[in-house]
């Protein structure tokens, strides 16, 4: 792999490992281009989450990887962003926090329907096919705000319900992020953790749309930086469903 935006530290309070050890691993690797993209810092009214950075921790995240960034220059390009959910509610608000701090991109992650701590949690299994249109309508909104640079795990959503009710609406996702430009990542964690996703009959759908595919691994501990089998599991989907890989993706101007 050339390169990784997906990238979580130990700051999230799920992941383990310091932004050095990562980026080592990376270079070990042999990859040229680092992204980090750990949890972004919601502030949810009267709830701190305990699976992302608090606001008050962005700071020291943005500056130690800043440091970083130049340290390691000659050996890979670091870049720093952020896995975002879009909560419409909470959206301009937090790229209003975030306006002070210079980050180069957000993932769109969509982790949850509604903003934590009510939000379901997307990857929960669901028959009612009104979850899996909200997460398609949420995910085209956020998409359509221009603010993501590629979308995590589309195929998080686990729908168990009749086929052709995740083929509508799982092509009007792929249809919306065609649109806008957005390619779609093919998760490695998912694999690696036997979740849900990659899942093959999205994959299919993708194929039929003609997305453009990017490998992400999703990393919340850095020797996952460094599995070359996890790659060869990209390639074999981008055989399978005769997908356009991207290498790398073009960051800022
Ligand atoms: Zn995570
Ligand atoms: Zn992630």
């Amino acid at each position: 792999m050339k390169a990784n935006y997906h990238t979580h530290t130990m700051r999230c309070h799920h992941a383990v490992g310091t932004e050095r050890e990562y980026i080592e691993k990376a270079i070990e690797a042999g990859m040229e281009e680092l992204g980090f993209s750990d949890h972004v810092p919601y502030r949810f009214p009267g709830f701190q989450s305990r699976i992302r950075m608090a606001m008050e921790e962005l700071p020291e995240y943005i500056s130690v990887l800043s440091v970083l960034r130049e340290e390691y220059k000659k050996d890979i390009k670091i870049y720093i962003g952020f896995e975002a959910e879009y909560f419409p509610e909470l959206f301009d608000g937090l790229l209003e926090e975030l306006s002070e701090y210079p980050y180069d991109y957000l993932l769109l992650g969509q982790h949850f329907l509604e903003p934590e701590p009510m939000g379901l949690y997307t990857g929960s299994a669901v028959r009612s096919e009104g979850e899996l249109q909200r997460y398609v309508d949420l995910s085209l909104e956020g998409l359509s705000t221009g603010k993501f640079l590629y979308m995590a795990h589309p195929d998080l959503v686990n729908y168990i319900g009749p086929e052709h009710i995740y083929r509508k609406h799982m092509k009007r996702l792929c249809e919306g992020a065609k649109r806008c430009g957005i390619p779609l990542e093919i998760n490695f964690t998912g694999y690696l953790e036997r979740r849900n996703y990659p899942c093959a009959r999205f994959f299919q759908i993708v194929s039929e749309v003609g997305n453009p595919v990017i490998f992400g691994c999703d990393a919340h501990y850095p020797e996952v930086l460094a599995r070359k089998e996890l790659e060869d599991y990209g390639m074999k989907i981008v055989r399978e469903f005769h997908l356009k890989l991207l290498e790398a993706m073009k960051i800022g101007s």
